[in-house]
């Protein structure tokens, strides 16, 4: 039956619900599964999954439509970077998730029982609330050809010029439900806990193109990556994380062509000496910044990107 159907998706033994909206049209097709907010400070991707369930039209859809709109009400309202603050745990390192697990793993659990249930799945992210990036795609060429594929084929259609082909694993959400057999792709559009209303006009392009590019809505499938042109691929996605607690100060522009050895970020003591120097570890782009003044050792500081 056609419709529109919405609630809160209950995390078995926690307190936490996530704000849900399925659409089922009145012709047959796929279903996609979108998420917003995995990461509690990421808002575009939070306000984009809300007008996109909002914007579906059961007459004119094909298929199935689940949209989460906030997938980490806890880290939300909490303005929590990174973490579910119930138990410290990252929601995008703990896929597939744990029935019986802490808070995050039990999130991780419910959320993936859904991407299963799905042919596809994009989840929507950006530059967290201390983070700095450039927009990009990700997905894993991991996973049976068929699926990869298929995921590869979203990450070009998302209309984001720098397009990450990353082969770890680690729990995240796209590349585990690659593994699992669902076509995935991880977006990221958005920086530094802003709402940015062109971050949030990238997410919904992409997936109007997704719509497309899955036959779901009429209308063309986007060629890759247009317009205006194929994305860029990178292979390398290089991750540099501090090695002490201190005061950091980036050294180069996000988004910036870097060198190898070249200072990425310094970080100091309270009393303004500097502690420790970071190199950019390859030749390529500045991807990824904190922006925080403070730092932890084993927080992330940069990535770089590279062919
Ligand atoms: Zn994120």
């Amino acid at each position: 039956m056609s419709g529109v159907a919405r609630g809160y998706i209950e995390v078995t033994g926690t307190a936490v619900t996530m704000p849900f909206t399925r659409v089922e049209g009145r012709e047959p097709g796929p279903h996609l599964f979108v998420t917003g907010g995995v990461h509690g400070g990421e808002y575009p991707g939070i306000e984009a999954a809300i007008r996109f369930a909002g914007m579906l039209d059961p007459d004119t859809l094909r298929g199935r439509v689940t949209t989460v709109h906030m997938t980490n009400p806890p880290a939300f309202y909490a303005k929590t970077q990174y973490v579910v603050p119930l138990d410290g745990r990252n929601l995008n390192r703990e896929f597939p998730g744990l029935a019986t697990g802490t808070v995050s793993q039990r999130m991780a659990h419910a959320v993936f029982q859904l991407a299963r249930a799905a042919d596809a799945w994009v989840d929507l992210h950006g530059g967290d609330i201390h983070e700095a990036l450039v927009p990009f795609v990700i997905y894993s060429p991991l996973g049976a050809p068929p699926v990869a594929e298929r995921s590869r084929a979203m990450a070009f259609a998302y209309g984001i010029p720098v397009l990450v082909e990353s082969a770890s694993i680690e729990g995240g959400s796209y590349a585990t439900a690659s593994h699992h057999g669902v076509a995935a792709i991880l977006a990221e559009s958005g920086q530094v806990g802003q709402l940015d209303e062109a971050a949030v006009q990238t997410h919904l392009d992409g997936l109007r193109r997704i719509l497309r590019l899955l036959g779901m809505t009429a209308g063309d499938p986007p060629s890759p990556g247009s317009p205006p042109e194929p994305p860029r691929v990178y292979t390398k996605n290089l991750w540099v994380h501090a090695p002490v607690n201190g005061l950091q100060y980036p050294a180069v522009e996000v988004g910036a062509e870097v060198r190898e050895g070249q200072i990425g970020a310094r970080i100091k003591n309270e009393w303004g000496e500097v502690v420790a120097e970071m190199a950019i570890p390859s030749n390529g782009r500045v991807l990824f910044q904190a922006r925080s003044l403070a730092i932890n050792a084993g927080d992330p500081l940069f990535a770089v990107i590279a062919p």
